[in-house]
């Protein structure tokens, strides 16, 4: 089975994000969203909050899987046997922090790599800790992520 994890922080999911797995989905037979568990990066949401809003975005899609997971993302791939790891690009400063995880990542693990998506052009300003600051000030928040995100 051609499987990918779209590993993130998912601290909420966005328009950007459901953009990037609906694009790559004709690639793969399963995409798992792997929504990551950093005891040491503060969420504004709870991970099952997150998890929960992935769910009920994809809750239509057979292709796709929603999990949590802590550590490594290339030990999280080989736990659940993805030979691909999923990410979006935006910018040239996406591109050079996503070079160096991604270089880092096939030291790690030769047998996995990154497959990359460009973002559609209305989603390049989008960005989960862009919404954080809008939820932060009482701005409006539909436009950015999906309708399932409620506060
Ligand atoms: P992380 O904390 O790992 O950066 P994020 O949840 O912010 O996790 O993002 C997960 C992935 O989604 C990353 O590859 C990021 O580049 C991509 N991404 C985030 N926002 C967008 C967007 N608006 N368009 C395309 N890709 C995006």
């Amino acid at each position: 089975m051609n499987r990918a994890v779209f590993p993130g922080s998912f601290d909420p999911i966005t328009l950007g994000h459901v953009s990037v797995v609906n694009r790559a989905l004709p690639l793969f037979d399963e995409i798992i969203i792997a929504i990551g568990i950093n005891s040491e990066k503060r969420s504004m949401f709870s991970s099952l909050q997150r998890k929960q809003w992935v769910e009920k975005v994809f809750k239509d899609e057979p292709k796709v899987r929603v999990d949590t997971f802590e550590g490594l993302t290339v030990d999280y791939c080989k736990k659940v046997h993805a030979r691909f790891i999923l990410r979006g690009l935006r910018t040239s400063a996406d591109f050079e922090f996503e070079r160096g995880i991604g270089q880092v990542n096939r030291k790690l693990a030769p047998q996995i790599d990154t497959i990359f998506i460009l973002t559609e052009a209305e989603y390049t300003p989008v960005s989960s800790s862009i919404v954080r600051d809008v939820v932060r000030h009482g701005g409006d928040i539909s436009g950015l992520v999906p309708d399932v995100v409620k506060l």
